[in-house]
């Protein structure tokens, strides 16, 4: 008999999850509390840049529809400003990945993917699901996944305080849609801005509703200079802000913001969220088990850029697993043990996002630093963000961040 899955949340990893099950032969409903005009219309949610694994795991389902129209960020650049000495830089450095990313932006992709979920096929409900929903849908089918990101119903989860570094909000974020900035040469990249003691600022290509665009993101320290979203009221405020922090803290992306506008009215965002790790199954009223996927267990500050990309990923092995079951019961062991697999390659990634919420450690300043002087390294920490796994132990460890450090450096690379 086919099996039946119900998944909560039109996102990444509901579509992606909801599509890939499709395709292989399950028999599918995703209940989103938005519709694709709803989400199309609406503001846009993230700057979802998405690394060449998780873009992978796209191109394999075959929905990797905006490759051709997407621009591409083909490396990954470093500064630290001088505080000292305005217009120049502690470190600069920008190495090329080595397959490039795209970010297209949800509101146009989620959309899109709807409505190839509905051609597979697929049932898409528009509901927003609540605790009784959730009810009817456990006892309905085979497995509930609840792929609701950050809203509220993924409190359901207790959250991990063992795996939870933080409990509160460690960025005022941002987010800025614009036409009209100009590119980095020789090549596109995620340019990075990190300012001590005020936050980050970075930005990058993507494709907007209206064609190629760039995303300015803004992480700013609360409390700090650049946590200065309160008052802004207009989009007009909200971009006039944006260069304003350009001005102050990153004055060397100046010249490049020259003849920026907005996208849309909706190409702007402010908020703030705890990174948080949670356990990943909830128990219903009745006793029935629903399990979680991707944000709503493990949700990271966007500060490495990596939220879709382990959607994408935690997706994937979700879709493996649940494959690999046969017929046996989607049961609370087997659930555990899918979020483990999940877990055994998101830690490295939260470990590594976390480390750099915090003030630098002397020996990522060194390691940071070096990169300027061997882009090999700066090629090897570019490339991480594909797979921050790598990054492990040697990110964290100060005496392996030490070993890599003169290897790149004594191979004179
Ligand atoms: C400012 C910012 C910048 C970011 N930048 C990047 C980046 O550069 N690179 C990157 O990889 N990631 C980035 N991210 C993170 C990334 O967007 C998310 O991690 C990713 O979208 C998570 O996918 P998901 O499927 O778990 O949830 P989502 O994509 O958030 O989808 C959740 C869906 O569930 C729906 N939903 C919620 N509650 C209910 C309910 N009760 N009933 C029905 N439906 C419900 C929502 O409407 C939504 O459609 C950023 C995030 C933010 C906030």
């Amino acid at each position: 008999m086919t099996r039946k899955i119900a998944i909560v949340g039109a996102g990444q990893s509901g579509l992606q999850t909801g599509i890939g099950l499709l395709k292989a032969g399950y028999e599918v409903s995703i209940l989103s509390n938005r519709t694709g005009e709803q989400i199309k219309a609406g503001k846009v949610m993230s700057s979802q840049c998405m690394f060449d694994m998780a873009l992978q795991n796209e191109r394999d389902l075959g929905i990797n529809f905006w490759e051709n129209d997407c621009p591409p960020v083909e490396g990954i650049g470093l500064r630290v400003p001088d505080p000292a000495n305005a217009g120049s830089n502690l470190i600069e450095w920008a190495a090329r990945l080595d397959k490039p990313a795209q970010s297209v932006d949800q509101r146009v992709k989620m959309p899109v993917w709807m409505d190839e979920f509905v051609r597979l096929g697929g049932d898409l409900q528009i509901r927003d699901v609540d605790v009784d929903v959730l009810e009817e849908l456990a006892k309905a089918y085979d497995l509930v996944l609840l792929a609701a990101g950050k809203g509220d119903i993924v409190g359901l989860f207790e959250r991990d305080a063992e795996r939870s570094t933080f409990d509160k909000p460690q960025r005022a974020l941002a987010l800025t849609y614009v036409h009209g900035m100009k590119p980095m040469e020789p090549f596109s990249r995620v340019a990075f801005n990190l300012i001590p003691g005020v936050g980050e600022y970075f930005c990058f290509p993507a494709l907007t509703s209206s064609g190629p665009c760039e995303i300015m993101v803004f992480e700013g320290i609360p409390g700090g200079p650049m946590d200065c979203w309160q008052d802004v009221k207009t989009p007009q405020e909200h971009l006039s802000r944006s260069l304003e922090i350009v001005k102050n803290f990153a004055p060397a992306e100046v010249e490049r913001c020259q003849g920026i506008e907005l996208t849309d009215d909706n190409g702007i965002i402010a908020g703030r969220f705890p990174p948080t790790v949670r356990k990943p199954v909830a128990t219903l009223p009745s006793g029935r088990k629903i399990m979680g996927i991707a944000d709503a267990l493990v949700v990271n500050d966007p500060i490495t850029g990596q939220g879709s990309n382990n959607a994408s990923k935690c997706s994937r092995i979700y879709l493996d697993a649940i494959q690999a079951r046969g017929d046996q019961p989607f049961d609370d062991e087997w659930m555990n043990a899918t979020f483990e697999a999940y877990w055994a390659y998101a830690n490295g990634v939260v470990d590594w996002t976390n480390s750099l919420l915090v003030p630098p450690q002397p020996h990522t300043l060194e390691l940071l630093g070096a990169a300027q002087q061997s882009p090999s390294l700066a090629a090897r920490i570019a490339n991480g963000f594909n797979d921050p796994t790598r990054f492990m132990p040697w990110w964290t460890d100060a005496a392996a961040t030490q070993d890599v450090v003169q290897t790149h450096i004594a191979s004179g690379a």
